[in-house]
């Protein structure tokens, strides 16, 4: 049939994989349209995700810093928190860059069709309409045709079953409302999303639980990064509860009775004021009609890709938390990049272009507490399971003289290099972790050495500024390597 619009590229999601995809595609001088349903471009990370949460944890590591210089000999006394106004403060931040997107749209000249989008044929996408903030249907629809497709649909939060449809239930997306500041909050999820939420509550005043199901909090990352962590932040939680399951939650007038089953589980049910469900999230790919165009979804509604971010329908193309794990923004841009690239070439001519494939080695993860903990490549405990031979090089801060002059000397830097017989005592390095404050923005460091296939020398002699904490990548290499065998 006809359509009410065509184009070469038709990104069906605004996230930071799709107007990723979207930007580098009309760079290259192709027609594109975008398909977002929500009001805004920017996706999870942009609206409820990375942005809003980093607003808050920014002021709650403000408030934290603040106590901390207590003993220095400085003390503020309570903040008083006008909680509306924090809010105001966090649309504000997510505002700016939802506008820049726009802005950014329009000077590129993409369009961006607002609605639910739907494959109905291999070249034609259905949009039915949506309004106001969230995703009311108009009833209006359009065809949109394309010749390529990149599918950018993101994923959502898991909500469990057993959980009852309640105000005082959340999800992320909920939790970063930040409707009020419980007085007891439930974490169901040890990983980052809910240690992060958790940081935030609980500096503006919540007492936390968490509860896991394996026997670890901020699974992924080496246990000797998580302990200086939980360590530091021990007394923000009542009960932490590993290897633990939730086995059933009533909503009662006091609040969420909740329910655990396990060894290290309360005996009684405990009674919460807030509960964030944060057990992990699962793809759309079930959710755009993909039958309807060839595209296999697997049962748990991820679409799989070859390293060009291909689809088993050679002209539609699939990127980010829809493709499967880390289910990171830094990924979905990358993918993003590389499908506009591959799309690009192909329908130009170009074959360096059309050449273009995801060949990252590493992704780094941040968890973005208080300290912060990151951590890129092979961890220690793959390494052993994996029978890699490692020589590692660890820099405690307690030796950082910026660290101890930040009155935050807890943190380490690890860093891990090929040891293997053939490395003949240069070997690459592998992976590093780094606990401490601001450790994300010091472990891009370590993902460049990846990528450049760094030796411990390349890195022990590169001359880092004094005193930083980025200082503690050079010595640890150097521990590594050997020469800096007594720590100053
Ligand atoms: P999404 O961001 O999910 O975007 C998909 C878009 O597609 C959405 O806007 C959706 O509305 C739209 N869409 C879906 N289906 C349709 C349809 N049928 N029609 C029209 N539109 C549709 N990652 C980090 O790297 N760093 C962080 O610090 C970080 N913090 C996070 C904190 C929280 C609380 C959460 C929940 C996530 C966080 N993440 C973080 C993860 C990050 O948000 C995601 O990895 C990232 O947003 C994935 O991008 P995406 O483009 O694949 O999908």
């Amino acid at each position: 049939g006809t359509a009410d619009l065509d184009c070469d590229v038709l990104v069906l999601g605004g996230g930071p994989g799709g107007y990723s995809a979207a930007f580098r595609a009309a760079d290259l001088g192709l027609k594109v349209v975008i398909v977002e349903r929500y009001a805004t471009l920017g996706g999870v990370c942009l609206n409820v995700g990375c942005i809003p949460s980093k607003a808050l944890l920014h002021v709650a590591a403000v408030i934290d810093e603040a106590r901390h210089l207590a003993d220095a000999g400085v003390v503020f006394g309570d903040p008083s928190i006008d909680i509306a106004k924090l809010r105001a403060h966090k649309e504000k931040v997510v505002g700016k860059l939802t506008g820049g997107l726009a802005a950014m749209a329009k000077m590129r000249k993409v369009a961006v069709v607002r609605g639910h989008g739907g494959f109905i044929g291999a070249n034609h996408v259905e949009v039915e309409e949506t309004t106001g903030s969230g995703q009311e249907k108009t009833g209006t629809k359009k065809v949109v045709a394309f010749k390529r497709a990149v599918i950018a649909a993101g994923s959502q939060a898991v909500h469990l079953p057993f959980l009852p449809d309640d105000p005082r239930v959340v999800d992320s997306t909920g939790a970063l409302a930040l409707a009020e500041v419980p007085r007891r909050m439930l974490i169901l999820g040890g990983g980052i999303i809910g240690l992060e939420m958790g940081t935030v509550y609980s500096t503006l005043g919540a007492r936390l639980d968490v509860v896991e199901m394996l026997d670890g909090l901020m699974q992924g990352a080496d246990r000797d990064l998580v302990r200086v962590w939980q360590k530091m932040n021990a007394p923000r939680f009542d009960n932490i509860m590993l290897k633990t399951k939730t086995t059933s939650a009533v909503a009662m007038k006091e609040g969420i009775l909740v329910h655990f089953e396990g060894e290290q589980a309360p005996k009684e049910p405990q009674l919460y004021d807030l509960v964030l469900q944060a057990a992990g999230r699962t793809p759309n790919g079930r959710r755009i009609g993909a039958d309807r165009a060839g595209v296999a979804v697997t049962e748990r509604g991820f679409i799989d890709v070859d390293i060009q971010m291909r689809t088993n329908v050679p002209h539609i193309f699939a990127i980010g938390d829809v493709v499967g794990q880390p289910m990171l923004a830094h990924k979905a841009v990358h993918e993003g990049h590389v499908a506009a690239e591959v799309i690009a070439g192909e329908l130009t001519g170009d074959k360096a272009l059309a050449a273009s494939a995801f060949e990252a080695r590493v992704i780094p993860s941040v968890a973005y507490t208080d300290p912060e903990v990151a951590w890129v490549g092979l961890t220690e405990e793959q390494a052993k399971a994996q029978g890699i031979q490692v020589k590692k090089g660890l820099f405690p801060w307690s030796a950082s003289g910026r660290a101890i002059a930040n009155g935050r000397d807890e943190g380490f830097t690890k860093l891990l290099f090929d040891d293997s017989p053939e490395a003949h005592g240069h070997g690459r390095i592998l992976g590093g972790g780094i606990v401490g404050t601001h450790a994300g923005d010091m472990v891009g460091e370590i993902a460049l050495a990846i990528e450049m296939g760094a030796d411990a020398v390349d890195i022990g002699a590169t001359i880092h500024p004094h005193p930083t904490l980025g200082e503690s990548l050079g010595m640890a290499a150097e521990v590594a390597h050997g020469s800096c065998t007594d720590v100053p």
